[in-house]
């Protein structure tokens, strides 16, 4: 099996693909309340582009291909392009992050489509939080889609939970949807270089842990498939279990496998590096697929080892237009 390398010698095989920049909801962390400007539709990968690449780069040793956005979501057919992508290996581990609101209508294409597992990003079960928090959602959308992804198959279902100040008065609620579905729960630490709101409202995820503690021992446990980089743990009673991301208190740039193709076509090899390579200028300028395998090669040589510890400093844009 051929692989990916880059400069520290981490094995890069998963690549992490935004299909659109727009989103239906506006998350305050996330997004300007206005929104950010659009991208031109021409200036986006088709989904015959982004098959091109995909065929190159999995080739190459990408075996985990994550579909994000913005919220992927609001892209027409995406069901279409799973189709495809999943094509392109059998043994390909597709997956999707999308705030789930229009997840019910398209659960099932979806998973006939060859997806097998989705992060649901929901960061409050209370109506009011989570109106206050997407400014535009509804949370009945949002928990429809998941109990659609159940329906469907999809498993495992992960719950990601930005950790902002108000969780902490809400944890019983997430414990309540761990003991009624077979859900895991992600707590993960709010990244304020890529985000709309300031630093000061980061909460570290060791914090909610403890927090956690009074519902009952928290034991490691065993990561469910796609683990990345979250710690896991069980809780009596819980039906699936509870993760931990702490980009901000932990690093894991060490173990870091990802590669980031933007909805415009850039090849990012870091979130918090500016760096960029535009693969969508290369292919519409004639690039061969050789042209595309040397894009991914030059990319992944610009690869930091990490990111120096986080600071304020601004990545270049924001997650939705990254893909988180
Ligand atoms: N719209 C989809 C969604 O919300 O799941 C996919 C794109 S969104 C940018 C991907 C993930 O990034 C979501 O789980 C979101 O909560 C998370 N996210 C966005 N901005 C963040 C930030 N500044 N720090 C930590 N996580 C963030
Ligand atoms: Fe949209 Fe996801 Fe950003 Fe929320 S986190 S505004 S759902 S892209």
């Amino acid at each position: 099996m051929t692989s990916l390398k880059d400069p520290y010698a981490r094995s890069i095989d998963y690549l992490r693909l935004a299909v659109t920049d727009r989103c239906n909801l506006r998350c305050v962390y996330c997004m300007p309340a206005e929104g950010i400007p659009h991208l031109d539709h021409a200036d986006i990968l088709t989904y015959e582009e982004i098959a091109r690449a995909l065929k190159v780069a999995v080739g190459a040793g990408i075996s985990k291909v994550r579909l994000t956005g913005g919220e992927p979501l609001v892209r027409k057919d995406l069901d279409c392009l799973v189709a495809e992508v999943a094509s392109l290996r059998p043994s390909l581990d597709i997956s999707l992050t999308t705030n789930g609101t229009l997840l019910a209508a398209q659960a099932e294409r979806l998973a006939a489509a060859g997806l097998r597992r989705v992060n649901i990003s929901i960061d409050s079960l209370r109506e009011d939080t989570y109106r206050r928090l997407t400014r535009t959602g509804r949370l009945r959308d949002a928990l429809e889609g998941v109990e659609a992804a159940l329906e469907a198959g999809m498993d495992p279902v992960k719950i990601n939970v930005v950790v902002l100040p108000h969780l902490n008065e809400e944890l019983e609620d997430f414990i309540s949807l761990l003991r009624r579905l077979p859900v895991h729960v992600r707590f993960i630490e709010y990244m304020s270089p890529c985000g709309t709101i300031d630093g000061s409202f980061y909460v570290p995820a060791q914090e909610i842990k403890g927090a956690l503690e009074r519902f009952g021992e928290l034991r490691r446990c065993r990561p469910p498939r796609g683990a990345g980089p979250a710690r896991y743990f069980e809780l009596p009673g819980a039906r699936g279990t509870i993760g931990f991301i702490s980009p901000v208190s932990s690093h894991f740039c060490p173990h870091c496998n990802r590669l980031r193709l933007t909805a415009d076509g850039k090849l990012r090899p870091c979130l918090f590096s500016p760096f960029e390579i535009d693969l969508l200028r290369i292919m519409r300028n004639g690039g061969s697929d050789a042209d595309i395998l040397e894009t991914i090669r030059v990319s992944l040589s610009a690869k930091p080892r990490d990111h120096g510890g986080l600071t304020d400093e601004d990545p270049g844009r924001t997650m939705s237009q990254i893909g988180g």
